[in-house]
Order: structure tokens, then sequence, then C-alpha cells
């Protein structure tokens, strides 16, 4: 094994500045084979990355959540995602449904406490699960998003899953995202147009006034504005263990010491 760190990467990220998603995205398949996946919860930006690895044709896992307690619009998009662009789901579940784990530990999410414990029981520990099965997972961050993804690299070393993060979405604002989910008629979860710019489980999401920050209909009841779930790294503390290890031919192809597999 050989170690990779986020430093290695500075080099990579500031190429890939110029690359498109798309050659990304390729890139991402041609590095890492079977052992790269997508991640995404039903958001427009990650629903726009399943268009694009179905306009591509790229096969891979898209990997998706299910924490029991999502809106059934965004199960049906995930169906839908599935059958009409023929991608590859694998959905994730925690180990406890929703009524075992509050008959065990109670209304965690209440709380500021309680919402880290739930996030990582319902949230990172199915992924934590599958984890070892890639070496590399697709998301979907874009630092117009602002806040915590403001400065999000393309690249990111994940030391908690031992993986590389890539974010094909980093450059693309809001008006870019909206024309190509227009032009290509993404699927998108219908939950959007009823006032939820961001969305993620029935217990935790509320809709968001036009003057309100975009991510103030998330954990609204905990306040201020800037939590997050902490199933992307760069949600967290940049400055956490930086380096994660990899197949050494891995690591020689991730930073072009090879020349075989570049876009
Ligand atoms: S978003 Fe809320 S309900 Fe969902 S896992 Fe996190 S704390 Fe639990």
């Amino acid at each position: 094994m050989a170690r990779l760190s986020q430093a290695d990467l500075i080099e990579l990220n500031r190429t890939f500045e110029d690359r498109t998603p798309q050659e990304l995205l390729q890139w991402a398949v041609t590095t890492f084979g079977t052992r790269v996946g997508a991640l995404s919860s039903m958001q427009k930006s990650g629903n726009t990355i399943c268009h694009m690895i179905q306009s591509l044709s790229l096969s891979l896992d898209v990997l998706f959540v299910d924490t029991g307690v999502l809106f059934p619009e965004t199960l049906e998009t995930r169906d839908r995602l599935m059958n009409e662009y023929n991608l590859r789901f694998r959905t994730l579940a925690p180990e406890k449904t929703m009524a075992e784990q509050t008959a065990e530990l109670g209304v965690l999410y209440l709380s500021p406490e309680g919402q880290k414990q739930c996030c990582e029981l319902r949230k990172s520990a199915p992924l934590d699960a599958v984890a070892h099965e890639y070496d590399a997972l697709i998301g979907s961050l874009r630092r117009s998003d602002g806040g915590a993804r403001g400065a999000c690299p393309i690249l990111a070393v994940d030391t908690r899953l031992n993986c590389l993060r890539i974010n094909p979405l980093v450059n693309f604002d809001d008006e870019q995202l909206a024309g190509y989910i227009a032009e290509h008629t993404v699927i998108t979860n219908p939950l959007h147009d009823q006032g939820y710019s961001t969305i993620g489980c029935n217990r935790c999401t509320t809709p968001v006034l036009p003057t309100e920050p975009r991510r103030a209909g998330r954990w609204r009841h905990l306040g201020p504005w800037s939590v997050y779930c902490g199933i992307n790294p760069t949600d967290l503390d940049p400055e956490r263990s930086p380096a994660i290890d990899l197949p050494q031919d891995l690591v020689d192809r991730v930073l072009g010491r090879s020349t075989d597999y570049m876009i």
C-alpha cells in the first residue's frame, strides 16, 4: 500500500480545474474501474451526475442511503432514475428502523448532540459498511452552495472511508446547473418545486422562504443554519489526518505516473 495525501493532489487538482464534469467522470472510471461508485441523495446536483453517467454510458454503482425516514418523493425519484436512466443503484440502509432506534435511544434528532448520533447511525454507518469495496466515491458538492463547501476541492482524501472523493461539479454554478437540467430534462425531485431547496430526511427538512439561506430548511429546529450530516468529508474539519492508503499502482495512476489512462 502507498500513502496518498491531500498535499499530493494539489497539482492534479489545479490541472483538473479546467476539466469538464464529464471529463472528470470519465477519468474516475478509467482510473478506478470497478472500485469507484457515485453517491446521490436525489437532489439536483446528484441527479445531474446520474444523467451524465447515463449519457456517457459509464458502468458504476450509484450508492443511495435510505435512512428509512425519507420523503416518498425522494424514493420515487430514485426509482425513476434507476428505471429511466438504467443506472445500477445500490440502496444502503441503517441497521435499525427509526422506530427501533427511537425505542432504544429516544428521539435523537431534537438536540444537536442527538442529531450527530442519528446522522451517524442512519447516514454514515451504512456507507461505512460498504466503503471497503470502493477506492473512490463520486459526489456532487458545488462551491456555489457556499458555507463549508465554498472551497471544496475536486479531489479530496476521505480518511474515514479511506477513499478518494471526486466532485466533478464543484465549478458548476447555479446557472450552469439549472441550464444543464433544463437542456437535458434531467429527472428532479418534485419537492424542489414545493419550496424545498435542499432535501434530506422528513424529520429534519422543511421548505425555505425565498429570502432565507438555501440550507435554512435543514435541521431548522436546531439552528443556526450551518448543520451538515457529516456524510461528505468537506463537511468536516479539513485539518483532520489528511492521507489515505491505496495500492501503489493505483496511487501511480491517480498521480499520472503512468500515462495510459489520462484524459
Ligand atoms: S437528518 Fe435527521 S432524521 Fe435523518 S439521520 Fe440526520 S438527524 Fe436523523
